[in-house]
């Protein structure tokens, strides 16, 4: 029978931080971190560790309040003072760090200017910028985009949009535009992401 490896929490923070928001990366960690075998030696840890992926998971999905923040911090700074092991302190130490960016006021505010939080973006067509060459919706394996591709001696089409429901944002459309008519907006505040 084979024995399952432990994780080795530099490992975890390594993969980690190849995402760039904050708030991914500690969601990453701590999701992996309890994939883990839990010891449950110290309560901070045993208990800490599943709320903090909650409220992780509160503040990606946009339904996050200053409590979600407040109790992260609150749980790490525990883990940091009682547990009893270096990786339970580690873990800590990891989370607090990726907290002290603003980045989680922003996603308060339902920002990621990361781009990785999928609830809190949108990508929609500029009306103006399309030129309706269909490219987007050749690369959309959803099928998400409807709209009708320019014909000559045409007229009355219809113009190219993005079904919010069906768009998984993979990002594929932003990539063939040849003219930037698709656009990165943030849900909740409704205005384009600045790149
Ligand atoms: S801090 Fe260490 S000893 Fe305590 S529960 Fe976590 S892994 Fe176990
Ligand atoms: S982001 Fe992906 S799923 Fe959404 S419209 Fe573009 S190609 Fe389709
Ligand atoms: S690829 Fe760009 S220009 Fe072409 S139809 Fe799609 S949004 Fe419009």
């Amino acid at each position: 029978m084979s024995e399952q490896k432990e994780l080795k929490v530099e490992d975890i923070k390594t993969e980690a931080e190849e995402k760039r928001c904050p708030v991914q990366k500690s969601l990453y960690y701590v999701s992996k971190f309890l994939s883990d075998i839990m010891c449950g030696k110290c309560f901070p840890c045993a208990l800490g560790t599943y709320e903090a992926k909650k409220r992780l998971e509160n503040i990606i999905s946009g339904k996050s309040t200053e409590a979600d923040v407040f109790i992260i911090k609150r749980i790490a700074n525990d883990m940091l003072e009682a547990s009893r092991c270096k990786k339970g302190k580690d873990t800590a130490r990891f989370v607090l760090e990726w907290m002290k960016s603003d980045a989680l006021k922003d996603h308060l505010e339902g920002i990621c200017h990361d781009r990785e939080c999928l609830a809190l973006i949108e990508y929609r067509i500029v009306p103006d910028k399309c030129i309706m060459c269909g490219e987007c919706q050749v690369v959309c394996k959803p099928n998400a985009i409807v709209g009708e591709k320019m014909k000559p001696y045409f007229s009355g089409y219809l113009p190219f949009e993005i079904r919010q429901k069906r768009c998984t944002k993979c990002g594929d459309c932003i990539k063939v535009c040849p003219t930037g008519a698709i656009v990165v907006i943030d849900t909740k505040v409704k205005e384009e992401v600045k790149g």
